[in-house]
């Protein structure tokens, strides 16, 4: 039995995300033609040079023309105009979805343009790296990762049901939420875990110029593995903070009481509340474990060098 679930795929945007869903599709059977759009004629040839693509056309109107589900996937901030491009050109019962990381954003950007004859489903995939570009793809990116949807009241369940089977194709769990709901989650557990990422590596710029290269040198697990988040794509998190606004700053004054109480705790010699703290947040890490989204490998799986031949 064939696994396709859609004829013709539009990836608009051809990065991290879009190349990794062309690798898993294409791993899995599960699409017939993929057509990409990026928007630099560098990234399209790229596109074509690798394979992710069948075709590349130089709008995004072009590429939609004929899809049977078309994917959104650029930065949050660039998705409404896109939007609007692309509307008049989508087929007749077409799913337009895309893979923001944030959501109601995105349905206020995109919803408005999107004709009757098409079915929007907003969607995000929690998976990723800091690379970015399609050169960074790879077919099991969303391998029991989180897929979520935020279909809007009324959404057609036929077209809901349809994508689901494409993410689950590509090895993702698939759930559905609220859009407001999806936006206060994700604050939790990646934008405002990125914004302290990229501040503590900003301090540690500071200090850099006051200790020249200590700070690299003696990069110790804590700090390389803020580098790592802090090495995200700028424009990408950029469009975060400015569309997830309310509920990363919800979030940012919880965190700001929390480091208070810890910081007096410290200045308390209060040892009780931080073994208090850290065994609590330790059993977090535990969870995530076991729900199987991180492996318990130590330094998280990186390895020791290898043993130099004597
Ligand atoms: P990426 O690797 O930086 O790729 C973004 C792509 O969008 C590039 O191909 C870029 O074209 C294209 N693009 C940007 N503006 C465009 C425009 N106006 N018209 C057409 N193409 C445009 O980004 P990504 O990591 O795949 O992220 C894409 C989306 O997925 C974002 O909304 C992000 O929030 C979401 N997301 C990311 C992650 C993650 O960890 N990276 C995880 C889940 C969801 P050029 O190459 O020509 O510049």
């Amino acid at each position: 039995m064939s696994a396709r679930v859609y004829n013709r795929v539009a990836l608009i945007g051809l990065g991290l995300i879009a190349s990794s869903m062309a690798h898993a599709m294409r791993w899995k059977g599960l699409a017939g033609e993929i057509v990409g759009h990026a928007k630099s004629a560098e990234s399209r040839e790229t596109a074509l040079e690798i394979g992710i693509c069948d075709r590349v056309c130089d709008t995004a109107a072009e590429a939609v023309a004929g899809a049977d589900l078309v994917v959104l996937a650029v930065p949050v901030g660039a998705m409404g105009a896109i939007a609007a491009e692309i509307a008049p050109h989508l087929a007749p019962g077409a799913t337009v979805t895309d893979v923001g990381s944030v959501k109601q954003a995105v349905i206020e950007a995109v919803a408005p343009h999107m004709p009757a004859h098409a079915h929007f489903i907003p969607g995000h995939p929690l998976a990723g790296t800091e690379h970015s570009g399609p050169r960074s793809g790879f077919a099991t990116l969303f391998v029991n990762r989180w897929w979520l949807l935020t279909p809007q009241d009324g959404a057609d369940p036929q077209a809901v049901d349809r994508l689901t089977r494409l993410c689950q194709g590509m090895g993702a769990n698939v759930e559905t939420m609220d859009a407001q709901h999806h936006d206060l989650v994700l604050a939790v557990t990646s934008h405002t875990p990125h914004l302290i990422a990229y501040t503590m590596v900003g301090v540690a710029d500071h200090l850099r110029r006051v200790t020249e290269s200590e700070i690299i040198k003696y990069s110790a697990a804590g700090f390389r593995d803020f580098t790592r988040i802090a090495a995200s794509d700028p424009v990408m998190w950029r469009d975060v903070f400015l569309t997830n606004k309310d509920a990363t700053l919800d979030i940012l004054g919880r965190f700001t009481e929390e480091l208070f109480v810890l910081q007096r705790a410290i200045r308390m010699g209060d040892g009780a509340l931080l073994h208090d703290y850290f065994t609590r947040t330790r059993a977090i890490r535990r969870g995530i474990i076991e729900a199987g989204q991180d492996t318990a490998a130590p330094d998280f799986g990186r390895g020791a060098p290898p043993v130099p031949k004597a």
